[in-house]
């Protein structure tokens, strides 16, 4: 499976290991070009406003949204790529796909200084907590009625997927934990069975 990782900002060597380290091929994603050798994308946290507007000049917004046109192309975004993906923005309103049936608002938890880690409960994971690190993180104050919470924060869901879309707070390539990664492949590899199988 090959996993796309958007490279214009973000910890994408760490992503790209973590790709690995669960059994999929990480290929980098600069140019358009670069998407047709992906069956799925990850989306890496970074500035929201900045990675949205390189994307709409590269013409990597247009042509995501031609892919992800038939709900068959897999994108899972970390805390920028939360926001990218969202349908809404609270706060300073960057260019972005907005797939998702959410509102994310931005800086949420606070500044730098107030980033965390916290282990977290996530059932489709299994029972042990995983340990999410969360930096300037969105929080996600509406959910669609499609979409569906994966996990919760002191009452604020973090983690959320909606069809072949997956979206979290926090930054799961920070830790050592590929569990996350793991899960999206999973949910890369059912969408390419489906679309075999049609
Ligand atoms: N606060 C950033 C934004 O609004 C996201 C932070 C992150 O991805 N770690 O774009």
């Amino acid at each position: 499976m090959r996993i796309g990782i958007l490279a214009i900002q973000g910890d994408v060597r760490e992503h790209a290991r973590h790709v690995s380290r669960a059994g999929g091929d990480p290929v980098l994603v600069r140019r358009v070009d670069d998407l047709a050798k992906t069956d799925g994308l990850i989306i890496p946290g970074g500035e929201s406003t900045t990675i949205g507007m390189l994307m709409d000049e590269y013409g990597l917004l247009t042509a995501i949204r031609a892919l992800a046109q038939d709900n068959r192309y897999p994108i899972y975004g970390t805390c920028a790529g939360l926001i990218l993906l969202a349908k809404e923005v609270v706060g300073p309103s960057p260019a972005r796909l907005g797939l998702v049936d959410i509102t994310a608002d931005r800086n949420a938890y606070g500044r730098q200084i107030a980033s965390f880690e916290a282990l977290m409960d996530i059932p489709v994971l299994g029972e042990e907590p995983f340990p999410a690190v969360f930096i300037r993180a969105p929080k996600i104050t509406r959910l669609g009625d499609g979409v569906k919470p994966l996990a919760t924060y002191q009452g604020t869901v973090v983690m959320a997927e909606e069809g072949p879309y997956l979206v979290s707070s926090f930054h799961p390539e920070m830790s050592e934990d590929i569990r996350v990664h793991q899960y999206f492949l999973e949910k890369v590899a059912r969408t390419a069975k489906v679309q075999s199988a049609s």
